[in-house]
């Protein structure tokens, strides 16, 4: 049981961000937080914006992901989100100010404002700043 695996790759339309071997993980799926452990159903799902946790021996790694696609087939997990960064290459301070963007304008509702457009950059925002903590 415990050497059961499931193997990873997350890929955007610009780049392969992770491919790994990995004990379990949660995605945010289109229905809410999602986990899945080997031995996991086939499954295709619709992503929401949101953190990915990726459990291995003991170690967590987080990936800020927005939006996309997963596939489960036997112990494969392929994700195809519109765009995902690892909490390594997140810059923190880059989401801060998005976030910062998006509230104000969200606040302020100038006139032609695209409020769905900035609601969606706040939540990537969120996102990211949540998995740069490691939290979801
Ligand atoms: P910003 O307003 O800071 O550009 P955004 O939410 O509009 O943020 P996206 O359109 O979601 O940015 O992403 C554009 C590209 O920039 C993608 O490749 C994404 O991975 C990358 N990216 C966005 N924000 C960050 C960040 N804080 N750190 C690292 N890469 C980022």
């Amino acid at each position: 049981m415990a050497d059961k695996k499931l193997t990873v790759e997350v890929v955007t339309p610009e780049r392969s961000v992770a491919g790994k071997e990995i004990d379990s993980l949660v995605v945010p799926a289109s229905e809410g937080y999602l986990g899945v452990l080997p031995g996991h159903a086939p499954l295709v799902t619709g992503l929401q914006v949101g953190v990915i946790t990726m459990k291995n021996g003991g170690q967590d790694e987080t990936i800020a992901i927005s939006g996309g696609f997963m596939e489960v087939i036997e112990d494969k997990v392929t994700i195809m989100p519109d765009t995902a960064e690892t909490a390594a290459e997140i810059d923190a301070a880059r989401a801060e100010r998005a976030k910062e963007r998006a509230e104000e304008r969200l606040e302020k509702r100038p006139e032609g404002l695209d409020a769905a457009r900035a609601e969606a950059a706040l939540q990537r925002a969120i996102a990211r700043i949540k998995a740069v903590k490691g939290v979801r």
